[in-house]
């Protein structure tokens, strides 16, 4: 049997490329994302008493993975990126059916010249990821308070971030387009991106991520990030 899905629309989101995107949802919550409904799927209707609830589901397709298969055993960065455990115990994008679930703040819905469009908060989805299907979250049935979370039971301990005397100056010039950058890049080096895995070579490595159109470099240094340069990419 084989089944054949349709996105309902594509997310734009700030994650230019996988690496530093938050490894959940709710943990850069200054993040915005649009789903930009297709043109089927772009009637008001179906959206119709959706801002009653301040959260969502998403289904999507993790489809920048898809081509790279999966298996029965992965290795989550909440286990040091190094030990195995069964792929159906994880969230690992590397899965049969490549299909991701995240709940998002509901922001607002925008409906201009037959366009659609669905305003996010929080997600951790990369730009241009394919959406399935959106449902509401419900709490009484979702939230479920003597849940077990195995070894991933409590969000990741956050590092501190600081902006080098250059980096506060680039976020000044870019705050007109970017009004919450420096929230932002807060949020999402404080979830520590780099990966699980790493030997003493790496220590004082220069890291790179993009975030909208900006290549954003920073350092470890004495255990804090610092932000070192801002630039637009090239
Ligand atoms: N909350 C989701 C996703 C968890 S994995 C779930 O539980 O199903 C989150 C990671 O997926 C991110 O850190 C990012 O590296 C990766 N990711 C996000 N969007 C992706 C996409 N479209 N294709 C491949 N990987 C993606």
């Amino acid at each position: 049997m084989s089944l054949v899905q349709q996105p309902v629309g594509i997310i734009h989101t700030p994650y230019q490329q996988k690496f530093a995107i938050p490894r959940q949802p709710g943990l850069v919550n200054s993040a915005v994302g649009i789903i930009q409904f297709l043109p089927q799927f772009s009637d008001p209707n179906m959206l119709r008493d959706i801002e009653q609830f301040s959260h969502l589901w998403l289904i999507f397709q993790f489809h920048q993975t898809t081509e790279q298969g999966w298996s029965p055993l992965v290795r989550p960065p909440r286990l040091g990126g190094n030990k195995k455990t069964g792929v159906f115990a994880t969230r690992s994008p590397f899965r049969p059916n490549n299909m991701g679930l995240s709940v998002v703040e509901f922001v607002k819905v925008v409906y201009q010249q037959g366009k659609l469009a669905l305003h996010v908060r929080g997600m951790d989805l990369l730009d241009g990821t394919p959406i399935l299907d959106i449902k509401p979250y419900v709490p009484y049935a979702d939230a479920l308070h003597a849940a077990k979370g195995g070894f991933a039971h409590s969000p990741p301990e956050l590092m501190s971030v600081n902006f080098s005397a250059l980096a506060k100056q680039q976020i000044l010039h870019f705050s007109t387009q970017y009004p919450e950058l420096q929230t932002l890049i807060t949020e999402v080096l404080a979830q520590d991106p780099r990966p699980a895995y790493r030997t003493d070579s790496e220590l004082d490595r220069v890291y790179a991520m993009s975030l909208y159109n900006l290549n954003i470099q920073w350092r470890v240094i004495d255990g804090c990030c610092q932000v070192q340069d801002i630039q637009k990419s090239a």
